[in-house]
């Protein structure tokens, strides 16, 4: 029965498009210790009808929400153990029940799980070797789930907006920055596992990345303090770090950033932070969502015309001259010659 079922899930899995044609590589993922008082329904006599759905998804949800690693796995080291141990998937009673099931949630559980619990690395943030510019789907990601117990939380108690994401000063700002003061609380914004805790002297100052369960992953920079450790779970709304003004930083701020498959985009798409709220329980990721990477990868040019001056086309091209100049490997006094080509972007 067992490698029917397991067939026959894994089919699911393939007519929904999710699953990677690589080879699956995942630390083994245990569920909550509380298996042995979870007796499967009965094999025979189910019927769809009669059968109580909320009821088994939410058994379901108690034996998956919580993917734990077992104990012998250092997640700490940068490539984990693998394992391909089947013995964590669900146990379906019949096709009907999977198909049912399949309609509702298992999809966003486990197809998430498998997917993206696949490459783990606690040292680098960008593991994917994902192109978003490439990138033509359109993945409908679940935020929260009350019904399920999914929480989400802001990640500071106040949320006031210091720097959005975007271009400045010709650098690119992958997050929101949100004002603090050194040692106040920061939290897990959704249910997840800390991938990792570490320091960037140059960048994010004493940093951590969690891994939520839909696959996306948070930020958060510039932290004072840890509270947790590599491949510790946590809830949304758990103080997982104090906020700081490490790395490089002028003043006491969060970073936090939301990325998909390693790639950041602009968290004011899920939070209205101003009114310290997130906009969805959905968040659809398109490839509009890193449209900022392919504009910025479109260079422009320009040609010198007579009378121009590097004022005068910064102005044009609404960009700092700081960056034509650094782009077209200049100096600011440098004197143009008509007909000369200028990277503007
Ligand atoms: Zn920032």
């Amino acid at each position: 029965m067992r490698p029917f079922v397991l067939s026959l899930f894994l089919g699911i899995l393939f007519l929904t498009g999710s699953l990677q044609v690589q080879a699956q590589i995942f630390p083994k993922i245990i569920k909550k210790d509380r298996s042995d008082t979870i007796q499967p329904a009965p094999r025979k006599n189910i019927e769809l009808g009669g059968f109580d759905q909320s009821a088994f998804l939410r058994e379901l949800t108690s034996r998956t929400d919580s993917l734990l690693f077992k104990n012998e796995v250092d997640l700490s080291r940068p490539k984990s153990i693998v394992d391909d141990s089947q013995d964590f998937m669900i146990w379906a009673p019949t096709n009907k029940l999977v198909r049912v099931s399949e309609q509702i949630l298992i999809d966003s559980i486990w197809v998430t799980a498998y997917e993206h619990y696949e490459p783990w690395d606690s040292k680098k943030i960008d593991i994917y070797d994902f192109d978003p510019v490439t990138y033509q789907d359109t993945v409908n990601l679940r935020l929260y789930d009350s019904f399920f117990g999914y929480d989400w939380k802001m990640p500071l108690d106040k949320t006031p907006v210091t720097s959005r994401f975007g271009f400045r000063w010709g650098r690119r700002h992958l997050g929101t920055d949100l004002d603090l003061i050194t040692r106040d609380p920061v939290y897990a914004a959704f249910d997840g596992i800390v991938r990792i805790r570490s320091y960037n002297r140059y960048g994010f100052g004493y940093y951590l990345v969690l891994r939520h369960k839909n696959g996306l992953e948070t930020v958060y920079g510039h932290l004072s303090k840890f509270l947790v450790e590599v491949g510790q779970e946590v809830k949304a709304g758990e103080q997982i770090a104090k906020g700081g003004n490490t790395g490089r930083s002028t003043g006491s701020h969060l970073h936090y950033e939301l990325r998909y498959r390693g790639i950041a985009f602009n968290p004011e798409i899920v939070y209205d932070f101003d009114n310290y709220d997130i906009k969805s329980e959905y968040l659809e990721i398109t490839p509009e969502t890193f449209g900022y990477i392919a504009k910025a990868r479109a260079a422009t040019y320009h040609r010198v015309r007579r009378g121009e001056t590097l004022g005068a086309i910064s102005r044009r091209y609404r960009v700092p001259i700081s960056q034509i100049t650094r782009l077209s490997g200049i100096s600011s006094r440098s004197i143009l010659r008509i007909g000369q080509r200028l990277r503007i972007q």
